[in-house]
């Protein structure tokens, strides 16, 4: 037994004691500026303009024109602009002009009313994110389907989480985060495509992974493809309309380097 330590503390705590004391004394010595990081500076960003767009979003349809996309087989969108909105006419779907890699992406769609059909035929639309990962549209307002493939499903792999849908005819919101898969040179998955989504406001996808690309037979992998590609947006033959559609590219997040005098942990 140590000569100071008074024998009757029971031996089994003096370590503790020890140990308490040696973390009071550490806090003591930090400063809380060795927690403060001040560049780089987080770029400031405006929401108070038109529809609420932030202000270094790429607006990819604001209820005049089509200019931003192409028909999905090649030349001009066959799709209707009236009224401030766009309706899924002829032509099969249309793609972006320009591709995306990581981005949060903002649309808002309706579902033709009255309701027309049932199940995956009741106002089917979608919208893909690199032509590959499609989170459903569908009126799944009392409509019965299979739940991978309700509105808000990621295709055949992540039913949502709640069923978030108005009623058809009445405005709704998809906010997807999207991180897009990397590949290694030689093809291979590095990295899976992942997906957060609210509906309405409400989260309906948690960070998902995606088994590969989505699709209505099987289960194809992940082939390799350029880290920027174009989103595609759905005629599956119901008239599913449209509006206010922007996207924030996001940068890769890099770590951040920790903050002068603080050692790694
Ligand atoms: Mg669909």
């Amino acid at each position: 037994m140590h000569p100071h330590i008074p024998t009757n503390i029971p031996t089994r705590i003096i370590p503790v004691v020890f140990l308490l004391a040696g973390a009071l004394s550490a806090t003591a010595q930090e400063k809380p500026e060795q927690t403060e990081l001040w560049t780089p500076v987080p770029p400031a960003v405006s929401t108070s303009g038109a529809q609420g767009v932030p202000s270094d979003a790429i607006i990819l349809f604001d209820g005049t024109d089509l200019s931003a996309w192409r028909g999905e087989r090649g030349g001009e969108p066959g799709w209707v602009v009236k009224d401030g909105v766009v309706t899924v006419g002829a032509g099969g779907g249309i793609v972006t002009r320009r591709g995306f890699g990581d981005c949060q992406l903002h649309l808002e769609w309706r579902s033709p009313a009255p309701p027309k059909g049932d199940g995956q035929n009741r106002g089917n639309s979608g919208v893909y994110l690199q032509r590959r990962y499609e989170v459903q549209i569908l009126d799944s307002h009392q409509n019965s389907t299979y739940v991978n493939g309700q509105a808000g499903a990621i295709y055949k792999q992540h039913p949502p989480l709640v069923n978030a849908s108005r009623p058809p005819g009445e405005w709704q919101v998809y906010d997807i985060i999207f991180r897009a898969p990397r590949f290694a040179p030689d093809g291979g998955l590095r990295s899976p495509a992942v997906m957060t989504v609210l509906h309405n406001g409400v989260l309906i996808q948690n960070h998902a992974e995606l088994a590969g690309p989505t699709a209505w037979k099987g289960r194809p992998p992940y082939e390799a493809h350029p880290l920027e590609q174009p989103l595609l947006l759905q005629n599956h033959g119901a008239p599913v309309s449209f509006r206010n559609i922007w996207i924030r590219p996001l940068p890769a997040q890099a770590p951040r380097p920790a903050p002068a005098g603080i050692g790694a942990p």
